[in-house]
């Protein structure tokens, strides 16, 4: 009960009733126009999360998680890697993992389950076993989200400048780089991937995470 009363949304719903009640204007109109604005971010942060996945919720932002990342071989036959593992390194996400795999059609099938039945999904399966892939394991707070923020999006056409597919790309047939979408699908990606000697424990910088 005394917990209802000292969150900050609820004293200001408290002194509204009252306001309301006792038909105190002055007060009314000083805290309408602060508790409209709280409340349209209520409501806006409430439909922002809903459907959203577990790495995009609210709830997942200040939790220390991996993910995973796929160079694609693209990015390595042009020589920009170094750029993608510094926005990585600056962005003080840890590196726990990293080796060069031989992406099979197998592997594509299995990774990429979920787009098999595209028609563009031959093109994938060429485009990711066309050289080798660097793959990576992540550490660090949200750290599925804030990757898939420096990835930009899927289609690099639509990917905002700044962003690696923004920056580096005009095609979704060579967007760059993968990273897992969600806490969920990056247990099992990295699973795909490495086992669990490959994945290593260390302390990068004190003041960051
Ligand atoms: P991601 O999680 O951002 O990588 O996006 P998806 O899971 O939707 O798609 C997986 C990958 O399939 C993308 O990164 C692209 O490489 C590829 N892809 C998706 N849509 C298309 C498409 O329309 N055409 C082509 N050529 N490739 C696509």
């Amino acid at each position: 009960m005394l917990s209802f009363f000292m969150q900050e949304n609820n004293i200001f719903i408290i002194v509204l009733v009252f306001a309301y009640f006792f038909n105190e204007k002055s007060l009314l109109s000083r805290y309408e126009t602060i508790y409209s604005q709280r409340f349209l971010s209520i409501i806006y942060s409430y439909m922002h999360n809903t459907g959203k996945k577990e790495s995009e919720a609210g709830k997942t932002q200040f939790e220390m998680h991996k993910t995973l990342i796929l160079i694609k071989p693209d990015t390595i036959a042009r020589g920009i890697v170094g750029d993608i593992l510094s926005r990585i390194e600056k962005k003080s996400l840890k590196i726990v993992a990293m080796k060069f795999i031989d992406m099979t059609e197998e592997l594509c099938r299995e990774h990429y389950a979920h787009i098999a039945h595209q028609p563009f999904f031959p093109k994938i399966v060429s485009y990711m076993t066309d050289g080798p892939v660097l793959a990576l394991v992540i550490e660090g707070i949200d750290s599925v989200r804030q990757v898939r923020n420096l990835c930009g999006a899927t289609d690099p056409q639509f990917a905002a400048p700044g962003t690696i597919r923004g920056d580096h790309s005009c095609t979704i047939d060579y967007n760059l780089i993968h990273s897992s979408d969600s806490i969920a699908s990056a247990d099992i990606e990295i699973a795909r991937f490495f086992i669990t000697e490959e994945v290593f424990q260390y302390t990068k910088n004190v003041y960051v995470n």
